[in-house]
């Protein structure tokens, strides 16, 4: 998912050409926005976190792009190039090393792990929306 601020910037072109020329292929694709309480079930993991409140009005605070993306070892690689969640610690050439405003306003989303990816994947996309 390209994140709100990632979005307003206008860096979704420039990051969704990074995605698909480390070939991933996208099984499915979407703007659209999350209202507080959709953000909330989608980072319903993260509910103890002090952070929590702060996370979820950014997420509903404009349009995302929401994606499923394919590849051997998808979710270490999309890991990899996305970079830590705090652009300080994010490696050179990754997503949020070029484009995250800061730990929380962090470009991009990816999932952490296949099982997590399937989840999140459905609770955007309906199948007749996979490809
Ligand atoms: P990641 O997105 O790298 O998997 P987490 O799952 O730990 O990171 O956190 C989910 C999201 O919550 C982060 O991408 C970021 O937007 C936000 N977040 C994480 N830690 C903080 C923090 N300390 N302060 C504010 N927001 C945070
Ligand atoms: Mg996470």
């Amino acid at each position: 998912m390209i994140k709100p601020e990632a979005m307003a910037a206008g860096h979704a072109g420039k990051i969704l050409d990074m995605i698909t020329s480390k070939e991933f292929r996208v099984v499915a694709f979407k703007y659209t926005r999350l209202s507080a309480l959709e953000a909330g079930a989608f980072y319903a993991v993260h509910k103890e976190r002090p952070f929590y409140g702060e996370l979820v009005d950014y997420m509903a605070s404009g349009p995302v792009l929401a994606a499923i993306l394919e590849k051997d070892n998808a979710v270490a690689d999309f890991r990899t190039l996305i970079g830590a969640t705090d652009p300080a610690e994010a490696a050179e050439g990754t997503l949020r090393k070029r484009f995250a405003e800061s730990k929380a306003k962090n470009a991009v989303h990816g999932s952490d792990s296949d099982e997590n990816a399937a989840i999140e994947g459905a609770y955007f996309f309906s199948g007749r929306e996979q490809f």
